[in-house]
C-alpha cells in the first residue's frame, strides 16, 4: 500500500481536549520520541471529512493461500504414529546396567547422551494411537485445527458484498454485530467528565439523534438493518440534536464473547504443535497441548503466528512482531500423565543417573561432547535440522549452514528422509525438551552446587508489632519440611540459611552439632561481610532442631525492640556475599517493614512527590534510585542470587527502588500495606507458600536465535542485560515470561517460515545444570491479510503493556499514551486499507482476530500505572510496573480485562466458574452480587438489594444493613452457598500467581471506589475514556489515516 494517507503520528490541526480526562491531548504529537514507533515518520493527516457514520465489522481477511503453503511444503506434517512397545522397565534397566563394565556405560551414555531430563520437567513425548492425533500426509492448519472462522456482517442491503463472502459465517452472537459509533466530528470527551457519563455520554457527544430503533436515515444509500441496537443515522445534526439514547454496548466487541467462543469452538481439545504458523485456543480456554514438534504455547506464544516477509511490510502494518517466552511455564497434569508416555531411552538415562553415585555420573557425562549444534550459528538440534547425505550431514534449519554428524550420533533416513531414530530422540521430534549439561556449560567448567534459600527477616518494630516475625517463623517450621526438591529425589538439596536484621544484622549459626543456634552481629553495615561460614547455610533435615530452635526464640527475641529503622542494601549484599562464599546460587527471602533510612550504602529518603504527576518530571517516580542498587543487582546476577521481596509498609517505601533489585534478579515482589497478622495473614501465608514451592531455575542465561531474515532485537521481563543477546536471570520460576521483539535484517520466505529457538541454560534445584530448548515455526506470508489472521490480541496486550510500562520511566506518560492510541489506530487502519474489503469508509472494520484488542488498549492506557492520578499510590503504581515486566500473555490477560463473574445465581450443583460477564458497570444490579478479580486483587460486590437469604448464607447476618464496612474475608460456614462460593474464591485464587486479599464491597459504600476502578469498560475513575468513547476515537483516527 501507499504511504500516503497513513501515517504515524497524525497531528490534528489543533489542540483538543484528551480523551476522558486525561490532560494531555491525544492529538498533539508526542514532544518524545516515541518509545515503540514501527512506522515511517509521522506526517500530518488531513481532517476527515465530515459526512457519514460508521459500522463495526469483524472480519477476516480474504486469503485463500495458506492451505497451498502447507500442502505445498509438506515436510515436516506427516507424523507417524510412535514406536510403541519398547519400553524398558526399571528392573531390567539396572540389571542391565549393573553387568556393563565402565567403558561399556560410558558408550551407552555417548549414545543416549541426547537425552531429555522427563522427571524433571514434563516435556514428554505424546503417545499417539493410530489414526488419531498425528497427521497422515499434508494438511492445512485450516483441516487439522480450527481457525478461527470469519465473523463477518451478513452484507446489509444496498452494500456490495465483500469477496470473501463464500468464507463467511453469519455472526454467532453480538460481537459479530454491526457498530456505528460515530460522526466525525466528534470530539474526545472532555476534562473532568463524570464517570457516570457512560455510553449515553458517548452517544450525546457524537451528536445520535433520537432513533436507535433502527429507523433507516442512509447517507449515501446505507441502511441499518433491523435488529441492529446501537445503529444511529449517520449524517444527522452534531452536536445539538434530538433527546438522545443509550448506545447499546452490547454493540461493540465483547471480551467475554470473545472468550466464550473460544472456549466453545476449541475448549477440551488436544492441540497438537505439528504445524507451523498456528494460532493456538486463547490463553482463557481449557484445552491440552500435545508436543509435536513445536513448543507448547503454555512456553511461547506470539503477537502474530504469520510474520510478514519483508521489513517494508512490518513497517506498514506497525504490527509488533514478538513472542512471549515463559520458559518454566506449569503444564497441566493430564499433559504431562495422560498425553505422555515413558519411553526406551528415557529409562536407560535415568536408571543410570538414579543407579550411580553422582560424581561417576557427571564423570561420564561432562566428559563427553555437548549437545549437537549448528557449527555456524550454534542453534542446538531440533525437529528444524534436515538430515541429508544419507543421514552424515544435516542442514541446519536457522542458518542453512551444512554441518557432519558426528559418528556416534549417526543414524539412517527412513524411505521419507527422515532418521529412523527421529521419534526416539526428543530432540528430533519435540518442540521443548531438556538436556543435562555438560562441564561446558557450566561456571568454571565445575558442576553446580545444589543452591540455597537465606531467609532474611526485617526485625525492627512495624514487622513486630504487626505479628508479621512472629506469624513467618511459625509457618517456617513447617514450610521448610517442604523446599523443593528434584522430582524422584527423597528430600531437599536446597540448603537453608537465616539473617534477622534492623539497621544492623544478625547471622545465625544453625550447625546441626550445636544445642543451641549462635547469633553473630554485623554492625558496620557499609562494609558488609559474612561473619560466619561454616553452620550458616545448612541442610534443613540435619539441623532441623536448631533450625525450629531459632525459629522459636526469634519473636521472643526482638519482642521488645524500640528500632524502627531499617537497612536494606547491605542485608541483600550479605545474602549476596553468603552465596557467593558457597559457591552456590539461590533466593533471598526477605520480609522488609519500612524505607531504609538508616545511615548505610542504599539509604533511600521519601521521594514520593505528587506535584510531579502529570508533570514532565512524573517519570522520575519511577526511576529506581541511581548508583548502589544497580550495582547491587548488576552482582547478584552475576552470582546467581535471585530476591524475593515481600514488603509490609506502612507508607511510602520506594517499591520504584527497592523492587528493582528483585525484578532485575528474576524475584518477585508482594505488598501487604499496613499488614496485620490476623487480616492479612492467611494471604501472606499462600504467597510465601507458592513462593518456595514453585518450579524455578537458578543461575538462568537465556539465548533466543532465529532463522535467517529476522532477529531479536528487544527484551522485556524480570531480567538483567549485560550485553544485547544474553537474557540473564538470576533465578526464573514458573510465572516469569520474557517478551522478546523480533525486527526483520533480511527477507523471509514463505517457505521457509520463521523459526524460533529459546535456549535456556540453567541450575535445577537439586543442582544440576541444564539445558532447556523451546522450539516455535512460524510461517510467512507477504499478504498483511495472512498476518492478521494470524494475530494473537492477549499476546499484543502484553508486548504493548512492557514496552510502555518500560517507556514511562523515560518520557512524560501522555507521551506513552498517544503512541499506544497512534499504534492501535495503525495497525486498524492498515487492516482496513489493505485487508478488508472495499467499504463505506464510515465503518470500522476490525480483524476478527483483533476485534477486542481497542478494550484492552484502553484498559492498559487507564491502568494505575499510566494514568497519572495523584489519587493514588505512588508505590502502587510502581509496583504494577514492576510485576507486569515479568508478567505472561494469562497474567496480563486476566490484569487488563478482569473477570467480573456474576455469583447471585450460583449452581450450587456445578463445579464449574460461572461465566464471566462485561466489565462494566451496565452489568451490576441492585439484586447482584459480583466477583471481580484481576490476579492481583479480588473483590466481592454486593448490591444493595441483595437477597437476605443470600447474605444470611454467605456472611451470617440478616441482611446488607447489618455488614461492616471493610470486610476482607468471608466466614466458613456450614451451607451449600457458602461452601460454593468459597470454593469459587478458592479456585480463582489457585489459578493466580498472587494470592488475592478478598475485599468486600457494598454498593455505594465508599470502599466502592477501588472497585468501580477495574470496571474496564466504564470511564476511568481517575481518568481514562469509556471503551466505546476509546473505540470511537480510534476509529476517528482511522480515518484520517485513510484520508
Ligand atoms: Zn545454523
Amino acid at each position: 500500500m501507499s504511504q500516503q494517507g497513513y501515517v504515524a503520528a497524525p497531528p490534528l490541526s489543533q489542540a483538543q481536549p484528551g480523551i476522558g480526562g486525561y490532560p494531555a491531548s491525544f492529538g498533539v504529537p508526542p514532544s518524545q520520541p516515541h518509545y515503540a514507533h514501527y512506522g515511517g515518520t509521522p506526517q500530518s493527516a488531513a481532517s476527515p471529512p465530515p459526512g457519514a457514520c460508521c459500522d463495526y465489522h469483524s472480519c477476516s481477511p480474504c486469503s485463500q493461500n495458506r492451505i497451498d503453503h502447507h500442502a505445498a511444503r509438506g515436510r515436516g506434517t506427516c507424523w507417524p504414529c510412535w514406536e510403541a512397545g519398547k519400553v524398558f522397565s526399571r528392573n531390567n534397566v539396572s540389571a542391565f546396567i549393573r553387568s556393563c563394565s565402565s567403558e561399556q556405560i560410558k558408550s551407552i551414555m555417548l549414545k543416549n547422551f541426547y537425552e531429555i531430563s522427563i522427571n524433571e520437567c514434563r516435556l514428554k513425548k505424546a503417545s499417539f494411537s493410530p489414526g488419531h492425533g498425528p497427521l497422515h500426509g499434508p494438511q492445512s492448519p485450516t483441516s487439522s485445527v480450527p481457525q478461527p472462522t470469519s465473523q463477518v456482517l451478513p452484507p446489509t442491503s444496498g452494500r456490495p458484498l465483500m469477496p470473501q463472502a463464500p468464507q463467511m459465517a453469519p455472526p454467532p452472537s453480538a460481537s459479530g454485530q454491526p457498530f456505528m459509533p460515530q460522526s466525525p466530528q466528534m470530539a474526545p470527551p472532555p476534562i473532568g467528565a463524570s464517570s457516570a457519563m457512560g455510553t449515553t455520554a458517548a452517544a450525546a457527544a457524537m451528536g445520535v439523534p433520537g432513533s436507535f430503533s433502527g429507523l433507516p436515515h442512509p447517507p449515501g444509500g446505507y441502511q441499518v438493518r433491523p435488529g441492529f441496537p446501537g445503529a444511529f443515522p449517520a449524517g444527522a445534526a452534531q452536536m445539538a440534536g434530538p433527546p438522545q439514547k443509550k448506545l447499546d454496548p452490547d454493540s461493540i466487541p465483547s471480551t467475554t464473547q470473545v472468550i466464550e467462543d473460544d472456549q466453545t469452538k476449541r475448549g477440551g481439545q488436544v492441540y497438537a504443535t505439528n504445524l507451523r504458523g498456528q494460532v493456538p485456543p486463547l490463553v482463557t480456554t481449557d484445552f491440552v497441548v500435545q508436543d509435536q514438534g513445536n513448543a507448547s504455547p503454555r512456553f511461547i506464544r506470539c503477537t502474530t503466528y504469520c510474520f510478514p516477509c519483508t521489513a517494508d511490510l512490518a513497517k506498514q502494518c506497525q504490527v509488533p512482531l514478538a513472542a512471549v517466552i515463559k520458559p518454566f511455564a506449569a503444564v497441566p497434569k493430564n499433559e504431562s500423565d495422560k498425553y505422555y508416555i515413558n519411553h526406551e531411552l528415557k529409562y536407560s538415562y535415568f536408571e543410570i543417573f538414579q543407579m550411580l553415585p553422582y560424581e561417576q555420573y557427571l564423570h561420564i557425562f561432562l566428559q563427553s561432547a555437548g549437545p549437537i549444534r549448528c557449527n555456524r550459528c550454534k542453534a542446538y538440534m531440533c525437529p528444524f535440522m534436515h538430515f541429508i547425505d544419507g543421514g552424515r550431514r544435516y542442514q541446519c534449519g536457522f542458518c542453512s549452514c551444512v554441518n557432519e554428524v558426528p559418528a556416534f550420533y549417526f543414524q539412517h533416513l527412513d524411505h521419507m528422509g527422515r532418521r529412523v531414530d527421529a521419534y526416539q530422540r526428543p530432540e528430533l521430534s519435540l518442540g521443548s525438551y531438556e538436556f543435562v549439561a555438560t562441564l561446558e556449560y557450566c561456571k568454571n567448567k565445575k558442576p553446580p552446587n545444589p543452591p540455597a534459600f537465606i531467609f532474611m527477616i526485617d526485625v525492627s518494630y512495624p514487622n513486630i508489632k504487626s505479628g508479621l516475625v512472629r506469624l513467618l517463623c511459625a509457618e517456617l517450621k513447617s514450610l521448610l519440611e517442604r523446599l523443593p526438591r528434584e522430582e524422584g529425589a527423597g528430600s531437599s538439596a536446597v540448603r537453608v540459611g537465616f539473617v534477622t536484621y534492623n539497621k544492623i544484622l544478625h547471622f545465625y549459626n544453625v550447625k546441626s552439632t550445636l544445642a543451641q543456634p549462635q547469633m553473630m552481629v554485623v554492625s558496620d553495615v557499609a562494609e558488609m561481610f559474612v561473619p560466619l561460614l561454616d553452620g550458616f547455610l545448612v541442610n534443613f533435615q540435619e539441623s532441623r532442631s536448631v533450625i525450629n530452635n531459632l525459629l522459636e526464640q526469634i519473636p521472643d527475641m526482638f519482642t521488645d525492640t524500640g528500632e524502627s529503622e531499617t537497612v536494606f542494601a547491605p542485608v541483600v549484599q550479605a545474602g549476596m556475599e553468603a552465596l557467593k562464599a558457597a559457591d552456590s546460587s539461590g533466593k533471598l527471602f526477605i520480609f522488609h517493614s519500612s524505607i531504609p533510612t538508616a545511615e548505610a550504602p542504599g539509604k533511600l529518603k521519601n521521594r514520593d512527590d505528587r506535584k510531579l504527576i502529570n508533570t514532565e518530571k512524573e517519570k522520575t517516580l519511577f526511576q529506581p534510585a541511581k548508583g548502589v542498587y544497580e550495582d547491587l543487582s548488576k552482582e547478584c546476577v552475576s552470582n546467581g542470587c535471585c530476591v524475593d521481596l515481600f514488603l509490609f509498609p506502612g507508607q511510602y517505601i520506594d517499591v520504584a527502588t527497592m523492587g528493582s533489585v528483585a525484578m532485575h534478579t528474576g524475584g518477585s515482589v508482594y505488598k501487604y500495606s499496613n499488614f496485620q497478622a490476623q487480616v492479612d495473614g492467611d494471604n501472606f501465608l499462600r504467597d510465601i507458600r507458592k513462593e518456595v514451592e514453585k518450579p524455578v531455575g537458578f543461575d538462568a542465561t537465556m539465548r533466543v536465535r532465529t532463522s535467517t531474515g529476522f532477529r531479536a532485537t528487544d527484551f522485556f521481563g524480570a531480567i538483567y542485560m549485560s550485553n544485547t543477546t544474553d537474557v540473564e536471570m538470576a533465578a526464573v520460576d514458573c510465572h516469569k515470561a520474557v517478551t522478546v521483539e523480533f525486527k526483520h535484517d533480511d527477507k523471509l520466505s514463505d517457505d521457509a517460515g520463521a523459526l524460533v529457538q529459546c535456549a535456556l541454560l540453567y541450575t535445577s534445584v537439586g543442582g544440576q545444570r541444564r539445558l532447556r530448548i523451546h522450539n516455535l515455526s512460524l510461517s510467512c506470508s507477504s499478504q498483511l491479510a495472512d498476518l492478521y489472521k494470524s494475530c494473537e490480541t492477549d499476546a499484543l496486550v502484553n508486548f504493548f503493556a512492557k514496552s510502555a510500562y518500560r517507556a514511562m520511566v523515560n518520557q512524560p506518560l501522555k507521551a506513552v499514551r498517544e503512541v499506544l492510541v497512534h499504534q492501535t489506530a495503525h495497525m486498524l487502519a492498515c487492516y482496513r486499507k489493505n485487508c478488508a474489503s472495499p467499504s463505506a469508509v464510515s465503518q470500522l472494520i476490525l480483524p476478527d482476530a483483533m476485534k477486542v484488542l481497542p478494550v484492552y488498549m484502553n484498559s492498559l492506557m487507564k491502568s494505575a500505572a499510566l494514568v497519572g492520578s495523584a489519587d493514588l499510590s505512588t508505590d502502587d503504581r510502581a509496583l504494577q510496573r514492576l510485576l507486569v515486566t515479568g508478567m505472561g500473555v494469562e497474567e496480563t490477560q486476566a490484569l487488563f480485562y478482569p473477570r467480573l463473574i456474576p455469583l447471585h445465581n450460583l449452581d450450587v450443583g456445578s463445579k464449574a466458574v460461572p461465566l464471566a460477564v462485561r466489565c462494566s458497570e451496565e452489568r451490576l444490579s441492585e439484586g447482584g452480587v459480583f466477583l471481580l478479580e484481576n490476579g492481583l486483587q479480588m473483590f466481592l460486590w454486593l448490591g444493595q438489594a441483595c437477597p437476605p437469604e443470600f447474605i444470611q448464607s454467605i456472611f451470617n447476618v440478616p441482611s446488607f444493613a447489618h455488614l461492616g464496612a471493610d470486610m476482607t474475608s468471608i466466614p466458613e460456614l456450614d451451607n451449600t452457598l457458602s461452601k460454593k462460593l468459597r470454593s469459587v474464591i478458592d479456585h480463582i485464587n489457585q489459578q493466580r500467581s498472587h494470592a488475592m486479599k478478598l475485599v468486600v464491597v457494598k454498593q455505594k459504600d465508599r470502599s466502592e471506589a477501588p472497585f468501580r476502578q477495574h470496571l474496564v469498560e466504564d470511564k476511568g475513575l481517575h481518568g481514562g475514556a469509556s471503551y466505546m468513547d476509546f473505540l470511537c476515537y480510534v476509529h476517528r483516527e482511522i480515518r484520517q489515516l485513510l484520508t
